[in-house]
């Protein structure tokens, strides 16, 4: 289903402000994909392992955060988000959608809001500064890093002739062939605890500590993998 556009390809300093009323509204009927850095993030709020987060939170191959059959985000409860601080970067967004080509070119969509959703819009301040009032940063870097990763690994899985033709949806083409059972680091590109376990078993190094650390030597992983 596609969100209807209120405005569109704004840039950080267009004026663009929100206040949000919690009526809670926009946390249900919602499908989320995550990247590899929102499960570390969540998988660390909730104390587990990402290989256990996958496995509990999680749909499609990993990709998508599960919600309930009442249509709630699992995470959803009655004071409003329980993992506030790690929240996805799409809920960090919301009512922004940020879009960034190939060429890495990147623009905001705004969204209408919710039915019934209690938030207003202002312009008092800019896109950039909502972006640093919900702490947006290094989930756009890790997203940027993670597209990066995945249109490699996409070209690597073509030049050995696994992928199907490209479809619009890179994650999903990616999934289609590194689920199969057979693939040997079938899960590696999403499930980062079980990529470096394997990696630092192989190469002998450390595990890092730090998310970062452990995130850039993920995709040094899965590209060599890849390759
Ligand atoms: S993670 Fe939090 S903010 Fe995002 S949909 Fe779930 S409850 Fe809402
Ligand atoms: S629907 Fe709007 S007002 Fe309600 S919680 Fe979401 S952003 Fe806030």
């Amino acid at each position: 289903m596609s969100i209807p556009v209120r405005k569109s390809h704004l840039n950080r300093q267009s004026p663009f402000g929100y206040a949000c009323n919690r009526c809670l509204e926009c946390c249900r009927f919602k499908k989320i994909q995550l990247n590899p850095y929102e499960i570390a993030r969540l998988a660390l709020n909730r104390g587990l392992s990402t290989t256990e987060f996958i496995a509990r939170h999680t749909t499609n191959g990993g990709t998508v955060l599960r919600f309930l059959e009442d249509g709630a985000c699992g995470f959803l409860d009655a004071q409003g988000c329980s993992v506030h601080p790690d929240r996805p970067l799409v809920c960090r967004l919301y009512p922004l959608g940020r879009h960034v080509t190939f060429l890495g070119v990147e623009h905001f969509n705004q969204i209408e809001s919710e039915p019934g959703c209690l938030g207003t819009f202002h312009a008092s301040g800019t896109i950039d500064q909502f972006l640093a009032e919900q702490g947006a940063g290094p989930f756009m870097q890790a997203a940027d890093l993670y597209l990066d990763l995945l249109l490699r690994l996409l070209e690597a899985l073509q030049d050995q002739e696994l992928a199907p033709a490209q479809s619009g949806d890179v994650l999903a083409t990616v999934r289609t062939v590194t689920d199969r059972p057979e693939g040997g680091h079938d899960l590696s590109w999403i499930d980062m605890d079980r990529a470096l376990s394997d990696y630092c078993k192989q190469s002998g190094l450390p595990v890092p500590k730090d998310l970062e650390a452990k995130m850039a030597l993920h995709i040094k992983a899965v590209l060599t993998w890849a390759a």
